[in-house]
């Protein structure tokens, strides 16, 4: 006789104690049988547990962001000339030391929960910054108004991996520039 239980019952039969095990295993299967049922049930009751464990990292790792994830409150300056993407907000967000605007810090955080850890990385610099940065580096920097790090929609990020890269692509974030492999952007050309 065959029988066909939904998982949640098998799961719930093995719960139950050894003596009850007539509930579920038919008493005139032979002994072989009865092993491999028991295997399976052990096995199924595993891939429960390993479900409902990383259903909880999921939820941890949201709760950490939501802790660790802080209002800067401070504006980028008006002074910005490039174009802007949809859904761009002025909100700057922090990430550990990383700070973002907000809808990047959204992609951004989501690369970090891809490869379950902080990738690390330079986002928002003031225009003060931009310029301070673009007296000593020239060459490097880009002029003042013109950075998208400026309203914190690139990243400066060294020593990626193959995975935190990966990542990164696939949340929007773009290496636009040839010549500065560390400087990422997100949905902009710059
Ligand atoms: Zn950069």
């Amino acid at each position: 006789m065959k029988r066909h239980l939904t998982v949640a019952a098998l799961i719930a039969a093995l719960l139950v104690p050894s003596s009850s095990a007539s509930a579920v295993v038919h008493p005139s299967e032979d002994t072989p049988t009865l092993r491999m049922r028991v295997s399976v049930l052990k096995e199924m009751q595993h891939k429960e547990r390993q479900r409902r464990r990383q259903h909880h990292l999921k939820v941890h790792a949201i709760r950490t962001y939501e802790r660790k994830t802080v209002e800067v409150g401070v504006a980028p300056t008006g002074t910005f000339s490039g174009s802007l993407p949809r859904g761009y907000s002025s909100t700057l967000l922090k990430y550990h030391s990383t700070v973002l605007a907000a809808p990047a810090m959204d992609a951004y955080f989501e690369a970090c929960q891809r490869v379950g850890h902080y990738i690390g990385g330079s986002g928002y610099r003031s225009h003060a910054a931009q310029v301070s940065l673009y007296s000593q580096k020239p060459g490097l920097a880009a002029p003042p108004g013109t950075s998208y790090h400026e309203v914190g929609l690139a990243l400066d990020v060294f020593n990626v991996s193959a995975e935190e890269q990966a990542a990164l692509f696939a949340t929007g974030w773009r290496r636009v520039r040839a010549d500065e492999p560390w400087h990422y952007s997100w949905k902009v050309m710059g």
